[in-house]
């Protein structure tokens, strides 16, 4: 062990400098300091993205998500997209392969069909807001469970909170009885109209059931016809 007998403080440093210099150069180690971990609870995370007010800062809030086991699954997390300030909201289940593949919704075979009706009814994709009840793709495509469904859905009740659209069309039999609560087939959930938290809600047919079965595409222009005459008779009693 090497001895230092200076005792002229400055010398003594020094001495001790150049031994460690001759032994490792002139690096210089500093001890980092301790970094404190800043953990915040699941209250802080729910209380932080409730108090959001805006799409985008909710959307950075959530998209890391992995409160149900699809954030361990799916290649991108698909928040939705379109008018933040949209007053006709389109909803369906969850992200297919291509949506998951993207981080966009509507955007594979069935998208490009939901978008042929949303223009046939004179909306355009851009000044209405689409989204699903899951964020995450179901591995297979299969259909959401109800424990993903209810851990997803405050997400989508924050969206509508943040949009407050006029009226919502329903994608599916999932995501209407997911959103109503309710058990019914999707026959009879088509034939009225719901209230969702005060604001008018139908249903129809999920785009990609209409691939699979086109005769399905009659009653769904049947629906189309009467959300938008909705939409119209609300817009001239607004006025
Ligand atoms: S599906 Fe919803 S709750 Fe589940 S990990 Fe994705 S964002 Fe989170």
């Amino acid at each position: 062990m090497t001895k230092y007998i200076k005792h002229n403080p400055i010398e003594q440093a020094e001495s001790i400098l150049n031994h460690q210099k001759n032994l490792v150069g002139n690096l210089m180690f500093v001890e980092k300091p301790e970094e404190k971990e800043i953990v915040k609870t699941e209250t802080q995370i729910i209380e932080e993205w409730e108090s959001t007010s805006t799409l985008q800062e909710l959307n950075s809030q959530i998209c890391e998500c992995q409160k149900c086991r699809l954030g361990a699954t799916r290649n991108k997390f698909v928040f939705g997209s379109g008018n933040p300030k949209a007053e006709v909201m389109f909803i369906g289940e969850a992200p297919g392969a291509d949506e998951d593949e993207q981080g966009l919704p509507f955007i594979g075979r069935a998208g490009q069909l939901l978008t042929k009706i949303i223009e046939s009814i004179n909306f355009t994709r851009e000044e209405v807001f689409i989204c699903n009840i899951l964020k995450c793709r179901p591995p297979k495509n299969r259909d959401p469970l109800p424990d993903e469904m209810q851990t997803c859905e405050p997400y989508l009740q924050k969206q509508i909170d943040i949009i407050k659209p006029k009226l919502i069309m329903c994608l599916g039999r999932i995501s209407a009885q997911s959103l109503l609560r309710s058990n019914e087939t999707l026959t009879t959930l088509r034939e009225k109209t719901h209230i969702y938290n005060g604001i008018n809600l139908m249903v129809t047919y999920h785009p990609a059931a209409l691939l699979r079965n086109p005769h399905w595409k009659r009653p769904t222009w049947e629906d189309l016809k009467k959300f938008r005459a909705l939409y119209d008779k609300m817009k001239s009693e607004s006025r």
